[in-house]
């Protein structure tokens, strides 16, 4: 089929493989001059094509690949003086290189979002493979907003489904459920 439909360089090719043995890595960015290493010490979790127009995508690619690692488990090793948040007001605060653009990670400081306490990676930043890969596609209708032609989604959700990366146009169901769960406590609802 339309293997012509370019969603990610990492994935066009067919799935990474995960490595039972990956326990983290450095991401790096793209500068060749003092590149921002950012040292992750854990496999990532949820890694998925998202389709958003806030999440770093490199050039050409129509989905970024995104996952979440816990905040404790990720730090700034080496160049940090040049990372700047992208949107201050965003609830993902997304640390960017300055020089060259790749968003390092992102970071929610609300102590109430569903997703406090994780940071959110792009693992083909790492310079190690093994990292796990994308098991679904989020925010898949959002890509038209980035510019792609409304006539491409049925090629492009074919091509997703072709790679097992089923398509959503929010997150996953378990991703969802988790998001309304936190809502329903914070309300004080009662599970029946
Ligand atoms: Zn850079
Ligand atoms: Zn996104």
């Amino acid at each position: 089929m339309s293997d012509t439909i370019r969603l990610h360089p990492a994935v066009d090719h067919g799935l990474p493989a995960a490595s039972p043995s990956f326990s983290g890595g450095t991401l790096v960015c793209r500068c060749s001059d003092r590149p921002v290493k950012v040292r992750v010490s854990t496999q990532v979790a949820h890694d998925h094509a998202c389709g958003c127009t806030k999440c770093w995508k490199p050039d050409g690619a129509i989905f970024s690949l995104v996952a979440v690692v816990p905040q404790d488990k990720l730090e700034v090793a080496e160049n940090g003086d040049k990372l700047a948040v992208v949107d201050t007001t965003a609830a993902i605060r997304r640390y960017a290189c300055t020089a060259c653009g790749v968003h390092m990670y992102g970071r929610i400081e609300n102590q109430k979002h569903p997703f406090y306490g994780l940071d959110f990676v792009h693992p083909e930043l790492f310079q190690e493979n093994g990292w796990a890969p994308p098991e679904f596609a989020a925010f898949v209708s959002s890509v038209i907003e980035s510019g792609v032609s409304p006539d491409r989604m049925s090629g492009i959700r074919a091509r997703l489904r072709e790679l097992n990366l089923e398509p959503y146009d929010c997150l996953s169901p378990p991703l969802m459920d988790a998001i309304a769960t936190h809502t329903a406590k914070a309300a004080g609802v009662t599970p029946r």
